[in-house]
């Protein structure tokens, strides 16, 4: 990777999280992530996670679904204090709950669990009970997809733990690029990583990981709407398995 105009830096030491970053307008998010993006195609994502909190500083979040710690972890140790932004839909499994609540406690990180404007509750008496056995959709943009829009107000730049051998549709997953939708730089630090890779990195890191993938989950999300998966089987295809429906809106 060509250190040019992105000044990219050494990971000798982890800096901290800068405090005052320059406000930048679309167009500017939109040239820096096109530079990037050419630019940091096949860089580690430690060197990835490094330009993301140097460019950004305080203007920028990790998300995490907490089915693994992986991306909160290198950012952790190359920008510690960094924010990682945890939607807290009201339907995870306690497994889920559980990484969340050790990614709090032992990593050097500001866990922020974002909520839906409704509980459970009242979107039980707002929409009718199991919104997400009738309308997924819907369930997932009141529960996720607002959320995430939300949190994101406070930040140029997010990054995912989106992986392109994930499934067919996450196969063109880019390490940098501007999402138009939301006007802020997507940073995808792992994007080119296998699942090797991924159980590489928690074993020499001793990364919390989610207990629900010993008792046979391929992915996980809320409760309701993931089952297990058979060996073999995309790991995908427990989630929304009744319905059409592959992705929950926050990636499109
Ligand atoms: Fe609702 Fe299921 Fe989406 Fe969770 S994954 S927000 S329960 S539809």
């Amino acid at each position: 990777v060509a250190a040019t105009s992105l000044n990219l830096v050494n990971l000798g030491g982890a800096a901290p999280v800068a405090q005052d970053p320059t406000r930048r307008s679309r167009d500017e998010l939109e040239a820096l992530a096109r530079e990037a993006g050419r630019e940091l195609e096949g860089a580690p994502a430690e060197v990835i996670a490094k330009w993301a909190t140097d460019t950004f500083g305080d203007r920028f979040c990790v998300t995490s679904s907490m089915a693994d710690a992986v991306v909160a972890h290198v950012f952790s140790r190359v920008s510690p204090g960094v924010d990682v932004v945890f939607l807290d839909t009201g339907l995870h499994f306690p497994e889920t709950l559980k990484v969340r609540d050790i990614v709090a406690a032992t990593m050097d990180v500001n866990v922020r669990s974002i909520r839906p404007r409704r509980t459970v509750g009242q979107q039980d008496g707002e929409y009718g009970p199991r919104l997400f056995a009738r309308s997924p959709d819907e369930c997932c943009f009141l529960r996720k997809v607002e959320p995430l829009e939300r949190a994101l107000s406070d930040y140029d730049s997010w990054a995912t733990g989106l992986r392109r051998d994930e499934s067919p549709t996450r196969a063109n997953t880019p390490m940098v690029a501007f999402d138009a939708k939301k006007g802020k730089v997507k940073v995808n630090p792992i994007a080119a990583w296998t699942e090797a890779d991924v159980n590489r990195y928690i074993s020499r890191w001793n990364v919390p990981v989610n207990e629900l993938f010993k008792k046979g989950y391929g992915s996980i999300g809320c409760w309701p709407c993931t089952r297990t998966t058979k060996a073999g089987e995309d790991p995908r295809a427990g989630r929304w398995a009744m319905f059409e429906k592959t992705e929950c809106g926050l990636h499109v």
